[in-house]
This record gives structure tokens, sequence and C-alpha cells, in this order.
């Protein structure tokens, strides 16, 4: 058998949380183990209602994926800290109404390849990288990316639920930018974050991952998540587009029947 399809992967350290683990572990995945469900309840027992905010994170992703798919009419997608395989994944997403979109998963986590090789999403058009996205240039230079996407035409990065997974000192939103920077006019970015108003709360919450030994960044301010994106034109949250454009609570961006909310949200205490 190989290392691929062996469960879990021989090189794996269980003794520690990994990101990707315990958001599998809250979405009510079974490619987890202790430390890692550990820390998923630690974070809810913490922030009431974070199951549910990485249920709706799901479904923000799957929302924007068809947005722009659908409306943009964008056929490559590049999927950063894209997480162990669960339902609604990107491609199957992206690929529903149109076969032959493209889209390359990049995880730090090894087990996400193995997870997704095992599942069969690598084909001709998906493919599974791992590496650490702050390695700009090896990810984009994987022969994975430049067999699946060009910069001749517009790509959609996404960074959904990922950069409080990257540390100050790495310049998570410089490396927005860095990846922006060589697609083409008319591309597009769907992008969601933690973030906290309360900053005490904010930070007794890094704090508690920091704990656990997973890498990890910290939940931000709502100001800083907007200034990421304080350079590009953002889109209506309402499936509609009647209302302006703006950045909102991300279970709330183009669901029907929902009105957009509008950060930081009246009765949660951690946003996406
Ligand atoms: N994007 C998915 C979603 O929204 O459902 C998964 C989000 S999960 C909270 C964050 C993911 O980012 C994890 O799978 C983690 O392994 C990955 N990640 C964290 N730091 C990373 C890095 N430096 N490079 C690549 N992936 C990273």
């Amino acid at each position: 058998m190989s290392d691929a399809l062996r469960f879990p992967p021989t090189d794996l350290d269980m003794s520690k949380p990994t990101i990707a683990r315990a958001y599998d572990a809250l979405l009510g995945g079974k490619d987890n183990f202790a430390p890692d469900r550990e820390l998923a309840a630690a974070v809810e027992e913490l922030n009431p209602g974070m199951t549910d905010l990485a249920i709706e994170n799901r479904g923000f992703l799957s929302r924007g994926v068809q947005y722009v798919a659908n409306e943009l009419g964008i056929d490559q997608f590049l999927d950063l800290g894209s997480g162990l395989p669960t339902v609604e994944n990107t491609h199957q997403v992206a690929q529903r109404n149109s076969p032959g979109n493209r889209v390359v998963y990049v995880d730090i986590d090894p087990m996400v390849l193995a997870h997704a090789r095992a599942l069969m999403v690598e084909n001709e058009t998906t493919t599974v990288i791992t590496a650490d996205l702050r390695d700009v240039e090896k990810v984009l230079g994987d022969p994975g990316t430049r067999r699946l996407l060009t910069t001749e035409q517009p790509v959609c990065l996404m960074l959904v639920s990922l950069l409080h997974c990257i540390p100050d000192e790495d310049d998570p939103f410089d490396l927005v930018r860095s990846y922006l920077e060589p697609f083409p006019s008319g591309s597009a970015l769907v992008y969601s974050h933690l973030c906290a108003d309360d900053v005490e709360h904010g930070r007794l919450f890094t704090e508690r991952v920091h704990a656990s030994g997973a890498p990890w960044g910290r939940v931000r301010d709502p100001r800083e998540c907007a200034a990421a994106v304080a350079d590009l034109e953002l889109v209506s949250p309402s499936v509609d587009g009647a209302e302006p454009a703006r950045l909102v609570d991300c279970d709330t961006w183009r669901k029907p029947g929902t009105d957009p909310v509008d950060i930081p949200g009246e009765d949660k205490r951690i946003w996406e």
C-alpha cells in the first residue's frame, strides 16, 4: 500500500493538533485525532458557536466559488490553505456546471494530500500540492500550478479562513498582494478571516490556539481584516446585487433569503 493510501499516513505527528485536523473535527469530520478534537472543543467552549461558524464558512466558500465560476466566468482556482476534503469541495462546486474548470489546492498539512489522493480528488483538472503558502515562488512555480493555471487569463485566488493562521511577522496581507500581483485584471479573491472587535476576547482565543502547539497566527481586528482587501473592488453581498458592496459576516454573504450583516455582528464575539 502506498503512503498516500495509508490511514493515517505514517509520517504524521499525532501528539499535537494541526489546524487542518482541528477544523475537520469542528466540521464533524473523521480525519482527526484526540489532540485535534481537544482543540476543537476548547475553541467551541471559549467562543460558543465556533462549530456553526466553521459550517457557515464552508457555505460561504461554496457560494463564493459558485459566484466566481457562474457569474464571473472564471475557470481557474488557486485554493490556498484548502483544508482536508469535506463536502462541497472547491473542485466539486467549480466543476459542477463546467467540468473543465481547473483547481489547484495548496495546504501545508500532508494529511490533506493523502486524503485527497485516496478520494481520487486529483485528476487532469485538479491537483493538490503540499506547500507552505508563505513560499509564493514555490507555490506559483510548482509543476502542478504551472500545468493547470495560466496567468494569461483571470484566476480566482481563495484565502478562506486562512490568514489568521499566518503570524504578523510573515506579513499575511503582503502575501495577498504577492499572489494577486501576477494575475491579470478580472481576477477574483474569495476571502474570509477570523476577526473580533473585542480585543481581549480575540487575544484569549489566540493564546488558547498557540498553547495547543498548532502553528497559528492570530484573530485580528475587523479593520485589519478589511485593510487586507482595501485596494480591491468589492462585490455586493446580496443575491440580487442591490446592497452596496462591502465586507459582511460570511454566513450572510449572498445567502438566499438572508440580509447581509455587517461586521462586527451583534450576537457573536468572533466572526468570519
Ligand atoms: N480553506 C478551508 C476552508 O475555509 O474550509 C480550510 C480552512 S482551515 C481553518 C485553514 C487551513 O490552512 C488548514 O488546512 C491549514 O493546514 C492551512 N494552512 C495553515 N497555514 C498554512 C500555510 N502556511 N501554508 C499552507 N496552508 C496552511
